[in-house]
């Protein structure tokens, strides 16, 4: 159960290959290579099998395979092959909006040895992007029973499901500042110690999820409408419904509610 990923095959390499396609942003895996025109990118070795992301062209006839959505994926596969099956459709995602030099336009090209799009004109290397994004449990009181733990639901959800607090890194911000801004920004509370929890690729569709918690310093809550519909203070006796296990933001809460 391991996935090494890796941009080139290592060149003892001689197990078996497998296929991930990706459709749009859906993924299906089987030992089918892609068609002689289309890309095909490097994802490393996966349970000691080489993984080929294949860039399957939108206008495939749907009968080419039943693809799932990396949500729909995770609940079927281990993290490790879900984490593989991320690394693919982040990939070729990069590699179609890459097609050309954003400075100059000219059609770019992959360049030898490295994951990087160079453009043959003026030299611009664009690389894979990575977006990070912060996100918070923040709690106030004492360890123990009485801790509560500040859950918010945002504006966009369907279901009442509660949850961390998270938002995008700034440019020329550091995570521990942005952990204290964003939190004053939705919910106008003040935290302090923000401290590191773990991190989760998040291909949705290419942030780096960095956990932090942090305590609670002063403030009332006060929501930001256009992000936050509701927040409040629980106890791990009375939780609101949270996220699936998917996310980290459920491995954040879970962490607290254990102790
Ligand atoms: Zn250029």
């Amino acid at each position: 159960m391991s996935f090494r990923p890796l941009n080139v095959p290592p060149v003892d390499h001689h197990g078996e290959c497998r296929y991930v396609h990706v459709i749009g942003a859906a993924v299906f895996i089987d030992d089918r290579p892609a068609e002689d025109d289309w890309s095909t990118h490097f994802i490393g070795i996966v349970d000691e099998h080489a993984w080929w992301a294949v860039d399957v062209p939108r206008d495939i006839d749907p009968s080419y395979g039943a693809a799932l959505d990396l949500r729909a994926f995770h609940a079927r596969a281990p993290e490790h092959q879900w984490l593989a099956a991320g690394r693919a459709v982040q990939i070729v995602e990069w590699a179609r909006t890459h097609r050309f030099c954003g400075r100059c336009g000219e059609p770019t090209e992959l360049a030898p040895g490295e994951r990087a799009m160079k453009c043959p004109r003026c030299g611009l290397l664009s690389f894979p992007r990575i977006s990070p994004a912060m996100i918070t449990l923040v709690t106030r009181g004492e360890p123990g029973p009485d801790q509560e733990a500040l859950l918010a639901r945002g504006v966009q959800w369907q279901v009442p499901m509660y949850s961390c607090l998270a938002g995008f890194v700034e440019p020329g911000e550091s995570l521990e500042d942005a952990v204290i801004r964003e939190v004053r920004e939705e919910v106008a509370i003040t935290v302090r110690h923000p401290k590191y929890f773990g991190s989760q690729p998040w291909p949705f569709p290419n942030s780096l999820m960095l956990g932090f918690q942090a305590e609670y310093e002063s403030g009332e809550i006060a929501c930001d409408p256009t992000e936050i519909m509701d927040a409040g203070w629980y106890r791990r006796d009375d939780l609101p419904m949270i996220p699936p296990g998917i996310s980290i933001a459920r491995k954040l809460i879970d962490a607290w509610v254990v102790g």
